[in-house]
């Protein structure tokens, strides 16, 4: 069986490789490097647990189930690449700056107690002995065990030597301009102008799946902007272990030392400018959780581009043309997601049956959205 994945993100790396695993004939085509789009943006938290929503029953319990496959994902990946990918499972501090925050906290945490989600509510003294650097004005804190992180930039890399070791093939700097389809199905895509055949066709393309030629409706996908930054930290004497979630902001340290804060959340197509107002309002939420960031020198500030559908949730699974496969849409939780889509995605290319455990987010359940309203 030959595949040809449209987009050389997480999603697509992943797939390919557990597709080349599996004996698949796979090329990926990526428009620009590979891993370049918000998949080297992300934050690489692996939020499950404290992200999980009332509403949101069946995504939250696609999260749970890739945060569970992801220590042995990346174990495997490691493992296959020769290459780190920075798996860090001090878990995530949930803090409260004032009595209002502290209501809301305790508030998300009864629900996700109720969803035998591992939460413990810590005091201020208990908080700060996690992390003592933290505001001193803290009302308190909720610590998260299972909600750890992963270097996303270090899983880009693993993941490209893991689908070439596996025999896969990526084709960087190739951008997909169609699919090709002929009596109804399609046939490969078109890059350059040339055909390149194959039995399915991936889209992976990330924030930019709404963008690409198709003879049916596309995908529907937008890009959700996040302005980030890092500043350095010294990595033999950190200002943060945890992963900290503050009110306005959050915080991610990596091992080296970089701090990651971050992100806007804003609806303005693909603008990638970074503005004054996104970096003062993001330093402005890391800064009133950890004081101590006002010395560390700032290293560097990005835009990324969330693959965001019309319900946050990813559309995973056939399409309505034979032949065409969707794996899009993953929006804030695409790192977290990427063990799990893999392999359903790979299972249900293989067996020509849906995987079980992705059946709910199918493109269809738009249509019966439409239906219902
Ligand atoms: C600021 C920010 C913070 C985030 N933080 C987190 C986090 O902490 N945890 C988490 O789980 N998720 C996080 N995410 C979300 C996560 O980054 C995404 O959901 C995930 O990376 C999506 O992966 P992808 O492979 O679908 O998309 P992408 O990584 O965007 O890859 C899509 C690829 O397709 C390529 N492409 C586009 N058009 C074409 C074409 N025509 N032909 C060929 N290739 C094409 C692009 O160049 C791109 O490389 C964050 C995202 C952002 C922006």
């Amino acid at each position: 069986m030959k595949v040809a994945v449209i987009g050389g993100g997480v999603i697509g790396l992943a797939l390919g490789w557990r597709l080349a695993q599996r004996g698949v004939d796979v090329v990926v085509f990526e428009r620009d490097a590979a891993g370049s789009g918000a998949s080297h943006a992300a934050a690489g938290m692996l939020a499950a647990a404290c992200e999980a929503e009332p509403g949101e029953a069946a995504l939250g319990g696609l999260n749970r189930a890739s945060l569970a496959l992801w220590p042995a994902f990346a174990a495997e990946v490691e493992a296959a690449s020769g290459l780190p990918v920075g798996l860090r499972c001090e878990g995530t501090l949930l803090v409260a700056l004032n009595r209002d925050d502290a209501a809301k906290l305790r508030h998300d945490m009864a629900f996700q107690h109720s969803q035998g989600i591992d939460l413990a509510w810590l005091t201020p003294a208990q908080a700060r002995e996690r992390e003592p650097y933290l505001a001193p004005q803290l009302a308190g804190a909720v610590f998260s065990p299972g909600d750890i992180q992963v270097d996303n930039r270090a899983v880009v890399a693993a993941l490209i030597e893991a689908f070439r070791r596996a025999g896969g093939v990526l084709h960087e700097q190739a951008p997909v301009e169609r699919v090709a389809v002929a009596d109804g199905r399609a046939t490969g895509v078109v890059v350059a102008g040339a055909v390149h055949a194959a039995d399915v066709v991936v889209l992976a393309a990330g924030a930019w799946s709404g963008g690409i030629d198709l003879p049916i409706a596309r995908p529907p996908v937008r890009p959700v902007k996040g302005q980030m930054l890092s500043v350095q930290m010294d990595p033999d004497a950190p200002l943060l272990r945890h992963v900290v979630w503050a009110p306005k902001a959050y915080l991610v340290p990596r091992a080296d030392g970089r701090l990651i804060v971050g992100a806007t959340v804003e609806e303005r197509g693909f603008d990638a400018r970074i503005t004054a107002g996104g970096l003062y309002s993001l330093l402005d939420g890391a800064w009133r959780a950890l004081p101590g960031i006002e010395e560390l020198p700032v290293i560097e500030t990005w835009v990324g581009f969330r693959p965001g559908s019309r319900d946050d949730a990813p559309i995973l699974g056939p399409s309505a043309l034979p032949g065409l496969m969707f794996a899009t849409g993953h929006h804030r939780n695409g790192i977290l997601l990427t063990p799990v889509t893999a392999e359903a995605m790979a299972t249900t290319i293989l067996d020509g049956v849906t995987d079980p455990r992705i059946a709910a987010f199918g493109i269809g359940r738009f249509d019966r959205l439409r239906h219902a309203a």
